[in-house]
């Protein structure tokens, strides 16, 4: 059973400045609020790869992959999606370095955990769908346009012409 890691003690990998080191970690990501639905981010145990350099003046460079998935209702169908995200983010701190040289997410520790649910919030488009070209529902009745794609209803008559049919001929 992989052991779950939100917090990472980075001196205790003992670098000295231009060292490195590949990690091979496992986070849990809570799952997220979106579009008034929730989407639980899986595996539960997530593998993520950290690439750490130390940096001259005690400063780090920090790179963080992984793949994960988010389940819930697709945005257009509302059919079960699970549609996977790769992300690639990097964070650098250099201590004295200004703000843009800080990190939020370093602090005695590496705040892993909050780290890999903002870089997944990044990564996320704005509608999660069950496909890419998931052709949702139709607006008049409500069916389900992936199963029915030649689905269509009448018509609707040129209002003009209901104009006409109201006028009575007698
Ligand atoms: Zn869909
Ligand atoms: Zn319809």
């Amino acid at each position: 059973m992989p052991q779950r890691t939100d917090l990472f003690d980075l001196g205790r990998l003992g670098l000295t400045s231009g060292e490195g080191r590949r990690l091979e970690l496992f986070v849990h990501i809570e799952p997220f609020a979106y579009g008034g639905s929730s989407y639980a981010v899986m595996p539960e145990l997530l593998p993520v790869r950290l690439d750490v350099s130390r940096t001259t003046g005690q400063g780090w460079a920090l790179r963080l992959r992984f793949s994960a998935g988010l389940e819930g209702p697709c945005m257009r169908c509302l059919e079960p999606a699970a549609p996977v995200f790769e992300v690639d983010a990097y964070e650098v701190h250099q201590p004295g370095g200004g703000e843009e040289l800080t990190s939020p997410y370093l602090d005695d520790e590496l705040d892993l955990a909050a780290w890999a649910r903002d870089a997944l919030a990044l990564a996320l488009p704005a509608q999660l769908t069950c496909r890419a070209d998931c052709a949702g529902l139709c607006p008049q009745c409500g069916a389900n346009l992936n199963e029915d794609p030649s689905h269509a209803h009448e018509s609707e008559p040129d209002a003009r012409w209901a104009k006409l049919s109201e006028l009575k001929f007698d």
